[in-house]
């Protein structure tokens, strides 16, 4: 009887709730990548904003985070700048959205040591090349992952808050995907997945048929190596080829790769995309927070295509 009760109540509620791969919904997020002191610009919508409360210290995941990582700061607020040790940065309100800019960090830091490899010549003697190690510089190096952490727990704190708007936006345009993304620093850490809606998939179908054949989106490709350069220094070892992001067939089926291994992004339904539908995405293999930003960057850049190409 309970039971009974229970169900009838659940199904009222996912009635009212739409589902972005089967429905158009008002945008109430997106992203956008700035390639000049490259950052993520996240701009949510104001009427969100409006039915929303700050995300609050003593919010679990928030908890959860700060004494995980050992971050200093929490700003659960979306009228300034927000996110742990201040990640995401208000850039004021910009039409119908609040603008924030995530700075992508630098992960791989020279420090001021001479590299032991080359003895700070930069040039490795037996292969008459620059030095593998310090990739020229004469300098050694060491990874410093606090602040990509930071802007990794933020993401995810945002987007999880964002998953769903209580009220639909008043915007004109098409929310164009839902992301979620996990922080931990332990294999598969840096784990992302999400929705594409429906009209971003007719749109990427249109380029697969104009292309009339798999289509590279080159613009994701030199976004995500722009990102990728900035937290990790250089590509070595030909990573630059690991970054492609490719509409693979006519139902929009979009393979992201980056560096690393058998790392990316691609649909998460066996069935793969079905025409006049939006799919779930889900990832492969991705280990830290450089290769989940370096994704984040492709979805970023996505936006921008879709956003000036599409009619809405
Ligand atoms: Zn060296
Ligand atoms: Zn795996």
């Amino acid at each position: 009887m309970f039971f009974q009760k229970r169900i009838l109540n659940i199904n009222k509620e996912v009635g009212k709730m739409k589902i972005l791969i089967r429905e158009r919904i008002s945008c109430w997020y997106e992203l956008s990548f700035r390639k000049e002191k490259p950052a993520i610009i996240l701009r949510i919508h104001r009427d969100f904003i409006a039915n929303t409360e700050p995300i609050r210290q003593i919010a679990p995941i928030v908890k959860g985070f700060m004494k995980h990582f050992g971050f200093k700061r929490f700003n659960g607020s979306l009228a300034g700048n927000f996110g742990f040790d201040d990640s995401f940065v208000f850039n004021g309100i910009k039409g119908d959205f609040a603008e924030f800019a995530v700075n992508i960090p630098e992960v791989r830091k020279h420090t001021s040591k001479k590299c032991e490899y080359c003895n700070g010549s930069g040039r490795d003697r037996l292969l008459r090349d620059e030095c593998f190690r310090c990739d020229g510089t004469g300098k050694e190096w060491f990874y410093d992952w606090k602040s990509v952490y930071a802007i990794s727990a933020s993401f995810t704190t945002i987007f999880h808050r964002m998953h769903f708007p209580d009220k639909e936006t008043s915007s004109f345009s098409p929310q164009l995907m839902i992301v979620s993304t996990v922080t931990q620093n332990d294999m598969h850490g840096g784990s992302l997945g999400g929705q594409y809606s429906i009209e971003l998939c007719d749109w990427m179908r249109s380029l697969y048929l104009r292309n009339n054949d798999r289509y590279e989106i080159t613009e994701m490709v030199e976004a995500m190596k722009v990102a990728h350069r900035k937290m990790s220094g250089p590509f070595r070892f030909g990573q630059e080829h690991y970054i492609r992001a490719r509409i693979e067939n006519s139902n929009s089926w979009l393979n992201i790769d980056c560096p690393g291994d058998a790392c990316g992004l691609h649909p998460g339904d066996g069935f793969g995309p079905q025409e006049g539908q939006g799919y779930e995405f889900a990832c492969h293999n991705v280990d830290n927070p450089i290769q989940q930003i370096t994704l984040l960057v492709g979805l970023a850049a996505l936006h921008d295509k879709a956003r000036r190409e599409m009619k809405t």
